[in-house]
């Protein structure tokens, strides 16, 4: 059988990892980190805890015992999934894993900048997916808006294809050691689309086109990257958590309803039993 991908390692991607794995797939959880319980103290609202747990405990308790079950992890961050021989490839800061599957469970987030007027010209200058949109600007100047590893990785993809491209960090101090403009970005101007950047200092400069890659990668810029179907920032996944894709499923906080984590178990358990039905019938 192929390897099913669990991106996140959240209670929906540990239950559908648990889930995935009983039944007999081979699961890896890529992960950068702990994810919305790394922000929490004590859990009170969760199933058999009569005194709270700590939301770290949780967390750790999860990934021991789906690693007791031979459940592999990496721990990175995931910039981009691409369709690939297996099926899919889920792109790494540091490496590229064949999945025949993938279950997105990867909280949530949208990581969209406070720049005046980026919300006017989404889809007209403004894109969040270099590999979807870098080949309309070919010839183009653009322009990668980020500080981190996501936004390195888009600024590789873009260059393959486009000569002038530019790092904007809004203000940021760089994670990366390719050369970037630090100005504060103020607003993005132009008239049916972008044609321009206004600094914060007053200064200004021409793009044809701007990549949006601040942050991570969350479940809004990956399905970008997919194509799949969503609904303001959440995953569209209907009642067997599948995609529009086949072979790609969401669960937690990253698709519609109650961002708890009951929900995200069940989410998760839904998940990975019917990531594990789709690789079976493709063996
Ligand atoms: C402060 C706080 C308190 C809360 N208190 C409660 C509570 O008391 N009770 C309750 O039920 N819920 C509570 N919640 C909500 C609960 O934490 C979430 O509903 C739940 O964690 C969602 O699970 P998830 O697996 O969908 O996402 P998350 O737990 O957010 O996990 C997302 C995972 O995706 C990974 N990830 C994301 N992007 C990438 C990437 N590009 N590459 C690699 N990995 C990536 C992250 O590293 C993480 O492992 C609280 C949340 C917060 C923030």
């Amino acid at each position: 059988m192929k390897e099913l991908v669990i991106i996140g390692q959240g209670p929906a991607g540990i239950s559908a990892a648990l889930y995935a794995v009983r039944g007999g797939a081979s699961v890896t959880v890529v992960a950068k980190d702990g994810g919305a319980l790394a922000k929490a103290d004590k859990i009170q609202n969760y199933y058999g805890f009569a005194d709270g747990v700590s939301a770290k405990a949780l967390v750790a308790n999860g990934i021991a015992q789906a690693k007791n079950l031979g459940v592999k992890f990496v721990e990175d961050e995931v910039c981009g999934v691409e369709f690939g021989a297996d099926g899919f490839e889920v792109k790494t800061t540091g490496r590229t894993i064949a999945a025949g599957a993938i279950v997105i469970a990867c909280g949530t987030s949208r990581n969209v900048p406070p720049i005046r007027n980026i919300g006017k010209f989404e889809g007209r200058g403004v894109s969040y997916c270099a590999i979807c949109d870098g080949f309309f600007f070919r010839g183009k100047k653009v322009a990668v808006v980020g500080n981190g590893r996501y936004a390195e990785s888009e600024y590789g993809v873009l260059k393959n294809i486009i000569e002038d491209v530019t790092i904007l960090t809004d203000g940021l101090a760089p994670q990366f050691s390719l050369p970037c403009d630090t100005r504060k970005i103020e607003s993005f101007e132009g008239g049916e689309s972008i044609e321009e950047v206004v600094f914060a200092d007053g200064s200004r400069e021409k793009f044809d086109g701007i990549f949006i890659a601040c942050g991570s990668a969350g479940a809004f810029e990956l399905s970008k990257k997919l194509g799949l179907e969503t609904d303001g920032n959440k995953i569209v996944a209907d009642d067997k958590r599948a995609t529009n894709i086949p072979g790609i499923f969401a669960a937690g906080d990253c698709i519609p309803g109650l961002q708890q984590i009951a929900k995200a178990v069940y989410d998760g358990m839904v998940a990975g039993t019917e990531a594990l039905k789709f690789l079976k019938a493709a063996q």
